[in-house]
């Protein structure tokens, strides 16, 4: 590979030097090395490689020495191209030649002499080229705070104060408010020349009564009444027109460019960007994000170090904002809660994506999390959004969108909660909860209170409930599911954490057990008399400064992504009931085995495949798995044996592991609380296989794929089988052979219980004297995955 000093091999994958990233296989590696940020830095890297060899270090120099001076003493060894003088200091200069003979010329000369001072002459320095990243202003600010925080932390008595304190350090204080607070009627001034009658609305984290220093300030600018202002505008006479660039609202105003009715968000978000930058002073860096699931204007406000931005059509957010501010009046508790949570989840890497995108979980979808945990408790801290509904008068009703978002508007008429737990049994409890979460199966509604099971979102058209509950709403739709799942309390359809994938559910929960175990020790709950770190302080360290004892396993997951599957198998699976994840693995396997098979053309050597992995058996599943069947096998009933040939498992949490039971819950109501259910059938172990690789048909790929299709526009790699197998067929053809075959084990695992569920496929080589598994293993992280989706869909396509 080109560059491959700058390439390092790691345990999990590569690391690039140059650009300062890591990426988990081969495939990712040489996307990342053929992609533009590689290559600018390896050209601007060969700029000044080839600069540095051609220039000098003179030191010596004296201010009154000019640069045009020395470039014309430095003339007599060659060409001179540029002279760099240290400006403040002038002291030193470097000299860029034309041409790399000039430097010998120069080192050689015994003596330099320029206007009576002696230089010395020294060939440069080669310093290695290094990536120097960016400063995040924005969150410098909190980040001292939180420097502080550590050893304050130790001194106080419990974890309740440290949890109290917590809050005092990081929310926004009232100046922080205030200006927030100017910025916003300042806006108002502006927009409503431009746009009148329109109204900007602060939410989020500004208002919310969640805020901590430099969180940005979102704004909704509601331009309702300025529709309406223009609709009446537009249907008035020409004179009442004339009459209203009398009173300032002219032809030239802004407004009369753009039509409302019919312009798109973006036209909107454009104009409003123009505004900011022209009208607004202080605010910089404007620009708009049409991609975003809401488009939004960005900008940065320069005296106040603020980010903000600005939505339109945002109204549910207004309100939802408006929740959270009424949960955090209903009970004190949910206040330390959210910033202990929630500076938690950023030390540990799980929440804040810094531009707004990216798959791990955002502030709100992190406190519908908490909200939803504290209504799981025994008693309830809080009420769920329903019984909140009823609790309101009429005057508080509230539609939007044709979404329900009723819901009391002071606290006062919300009956307080009989839970009396303290802060540092709630924040332990928490941990708890999601540690031993069946995420895999579950969707969480803040509105009911309760997980509902995933399965009644798998089939396409179950909209009869929801369109009972919500009768003005007319474009009902499933919400996009993913490994966590968060029903929005209002916007239903939507969920708030569809952005996250396996990585960061997976993340997210095992820092939750990791949490959890360590709220059990002593250290979590007694402060140390010898004034060592303990209570929060241990829980805050920053992700990367514990140290993981586990050691790194070879293994692929393949993750239980319901949204991929094609809809007859979802149906399939949504008929199976509890016993649907048996039937997935059933069908993992037999992709597993097709593409090692089918695919790679490796031969298998031994198989020991228990009940999975033949077509007859996944017959068999299909036909048993009927909805009567899997409805009348009881708890009870589950697949003991399955159970209990995990005990002996290498890997801890397979399917039947037990799970401990999670603090505080309604274990009744949730679907996390139950044991997983397998239908009997068949011997329960997972099969094992061996194969034998004789040929590198992991290298050079894409060139095959390429040649074989003999188009531009090629296809992805590991979307379609019988391309796939010709790329094999065709390396097995031309390449040599292995000095000596590559043995090596599979064995896919059905993970549920107390992570969400996935297949994990575990490797391991049985000889490779060649020394290539590691590579195979890079290669087959990114090509197993996407395979086997490819053979799940095709082998419903197939029957
Ligand atoms: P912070 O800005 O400190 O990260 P925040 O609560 O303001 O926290 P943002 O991500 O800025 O979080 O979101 C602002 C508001 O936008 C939220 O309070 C919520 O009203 C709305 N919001 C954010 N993310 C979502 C989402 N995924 N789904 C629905 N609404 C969301
Ligand atoms: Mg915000």
């Amino acid at each position: 590979m080109e560059a491959d000093g700058d390439i390092k091999t790691m345990p999990t994958g590569f690391r690039c030097g140059l650009c300062n990233v890591n990426v988990p296989n081969m495939s990712s590696l040489e996307q990342h090395v053929k992609g533009r940020k590689h290559k600018t830095l390896s050209t601007v890297r060969a700029a000044r490689k080839s600069q540095e060899e051609r220039s000098v270090f003179v030191a010596g120099i004296k201010p009154e020495v000019s640069q045009t001076d020395v470039a014309e003493y430095f003339q007599q060894f060659g060409p001179v191209s540029d002279v760099i003088m240290d400006k403040d200091k002038g002291v030193y200069a470097i000299v860029h030649f034309s041409e790399t003979a000039s430097i010998q010329a120069a080192l050689s000369s015994v003596e330099h002499q320029l206007k009576g001072l002696k230089l010395r002459v020294k060939p440069r320095e080669k310093k290695d080229f290094k990536l120097i990243p960016k400063k995040k202003n924005d969150s410098q600010n909190l980040q001292q705070v939180l420097d502080r925080l550590t050893p304050q932390l130790c001194h106080l008595l419990t974890v309740n104060a440290q949890m109290q304190y917590i809050v005092e350090q990081c929310q926004l204080g009232e100046n922080e408010k205030k200006a927030r607070s100017l910025l916003v009627q300042l806006l108002q001034e502006v927009f409503v020349e431009f746009f009148p009658d329109s109204e900007i609305l602060p939410f989020g984290s500004s208002v919310n009564t969640f805020g901590i220093h430099s969180c940005d300030l979102d704004l909704f600018l509601d331009l309702e009444n300025t529709k309406v202002f223009q609709a009446r505008a537009k249907s008035t006479t020409d004179q009442a027109r004339e009459g209203m660039s009398d009173d300032g609202r002219s032809e030239d105003s802004i407004l009369s460019d753009i039509d409302l009715s019919t312009a798109t968000p973006a036209e909107v978000l454009d104009l409003v960007a123009a505004i900011l930058t022209r009208c607004v002073p202080s605010v910089h860096k404007v620009h708009v994000v049409s991609s975003a699931r809401l488009p939004v204007v960005k900008f940065h406000h320069r005296e106040l170090n603020l980010q903000g931005d600005i939505t339109i059509n945002n109204r549910l957010a207004v309100r939802n904002t408006r929740f959270l501010q009424l949960c955090s009046g209903m009970d004190d508790r949910l206040r330390p809660l959210v910033y202990t949570i929630r500076y938690w989840a950023k030390q540990k890497q799980l929440a804040g994506n810094p531009s707004g995108a990216g798959p791990l979980l955002n502030n709100y979808a992190l406190t519908l999390l908490i909200i939803f945990y504290l209504q799981k408790c025994d008693p309830p801290v809080l009420p769920t959004v329903d019984q909140l509904k009823d609790m309101a008068c009429e005057e508080e009703e509230c539609v939007i969108e044709g979404w329900n978002c009723t819901f009391p508007s002071q606290p006062i008429a919300v009956p307080p909660s009989k839970n009396t737990q303290v802060l540092c049994t709630l924040l332990a409890g928490f941990f708890s909860f999601y540690a031993n979460f069946d995420f895999a199966s579950s969707v969480i509604s803040v509105r009911e209170g309760c997980a509902l099971p995933i399965t009644d979102f798998l089939q396409q058209n179950k909209q009869e409930v929801m369109e009972e509950e919500q009768p003005n709403k007319t474009h009902q739709h499933n919400p996009k599911l993913g490994p966590l799942n968060v029903l929005d309390p209002f916007e239903l359809s939507h969920n708030v954490a569809g952005n996250l994938n396996e990585r960061s559910q997976r993340s997210f929960q095992r820092e939750c057990q990791e949490a959890e175990k360590y709220c059990r020790s002593l250290q979590y709950q007694r402060k140390s008399s010898k004034g060592k770190s303990w209570g929060l302080v241990r829980l805050l360290t920053p992700h990367g400064e514990v140290q993981h004892t586990k050691t790194e396993q070879l293994t692929i997951s393949i993750p239980f992504k319901s949204a991929l599957l094609p809809e007859a198998m979802r149906n399939k699976l949504h008929m199976a009931g509890d016993g649907f994840r048996m039937l997935w693995f059933r069908k993992v396997c037999s992709a597993v085995r097709g593409v090692f098979s089918g695919v790679l053309h490796c031969h298998l050597m031994s198989s020991t495949d228990a009940a999975v992995g033949e077509d007859s058996a996944l017959e068999e599943a299909e036909q048993k798995e009927t909805p009567s069947a899997s409805l009348n096998t009881s708890i009870n009933d589950s697949c003991d044996s399955v159970e209990s040939s995990n005990e002996t498992s290498p890997l801890g949490t397979a399917v039947g592991a037990k799970r401990p039971h999670s603090s505080g819950s309604d274990a009744s109501a949730s679907p996390q609380s139950k044991k997983p259910r397998f239908p009997k059938r068949g011997k329960p172990e997972f099969p094992l296989w061996i194969f034998v690789q004789k040929h590198v048909v992991w290298a050079g790929r894409r060139k095959v794929r390429r040649e074989l299709i003999k188009d531009t526009d090629s296809r992805a790699e590991g979307s379609c089988m019988e391309l796939e197998s010709q790329v094999t067929a065709h390396i097995i053809e031309k390449e040599p052979e292995l000095k000596e075959p590559l043995e090596f084990k599979v064995q896919p695992q059905l993970v549920s219980g107390t992570e969400s569920t996935r297949v994990v496929v575990k490797l391991e080589p049985t000889s490779d004297k060649t020394g290539v598994f590691q590579d195979f293993y890079h290669f087959l992280e990114a090509l197993l995955p996407k395979m086997v989706e490819t053979l799940l869909e095709k082998e419903e396509g197939d029957t």
